[in-house]
This record gives C-alpha cells, structure tokens and sequence, in this order.
C-alpha cells in the first residue's frame, strides 16, 4: 500500500490487514462486499479512527474508517474538510 509511508498511522493494526483489502476498495461505487459487512469490520477496528481521518484528506476511494467513497465525500463537506491528493507516484507508464 503506497499511502503508507506518507503517516505514520500504525496501518499494521488494521483490521483489513488480516482479512486482506481488495474487498475494502471500491468499483464504480459499487463494493465488493456489502457496506454493513464493511462498516462492521471497521467499527470493530483498533485504528479506525485514524484511517477515516486520513482518508477524508487523501482518499478518493475505497471504503475506509467505516466510509463509502460518498460517505467520505458528505462528511468532508460536513465537517468542511478540503480533499488533498497524495501523488503515490505510482504510474502504469
Ligand atoms: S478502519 Fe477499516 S479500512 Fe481502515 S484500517 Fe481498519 S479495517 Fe481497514
């Protein structure tokens, strides 16, 4: 994951790290896995406060902190929260 090395939020405690993470990134807005299943899996989660918090600054998708993209995408403009893009540098070119 090539978020990782720009926080130091402790990401090794994730949940989604045993179970793995493909299911928590989303297709056109559609989940792989269910959205409650998904939010379970992380309330239940150590870290799930930080990996919301990261993702409504630096993520456009996939389901995080308990989030769907269009959760992220409310909240932010909730809690006025601007969508800073990390460039990953990771390029298929
Ligand atoms: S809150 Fe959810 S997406 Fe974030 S690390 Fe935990 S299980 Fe993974």
């Amino acid at each position: 994951m090539a978020f990782k090395r720009f926080t130091d939020i402790r990401w090794e405690e994730g949940t989604c790290v045993s179970i793995g993470d493909d299911a928590f990134f989303v297709e056109v807005g559609v989940a792989r896995v269910e959205n409650p299943v998904l939010r379970k899996i992380c309330d239940a989660c150590p870290i799930n406060v930080d990996c919301g918090e990261w993702a409504l600054r630096h993520e456009e998708y996939g389901f995080w902190g308990g989030m769907s993209p269009a959760d992220l995408n409310a909240t932010r403009r909730e809690r006025g929260i601007p969508y800073q893009r990390i460039d990953y540098g990771l390029s298929c070119a």
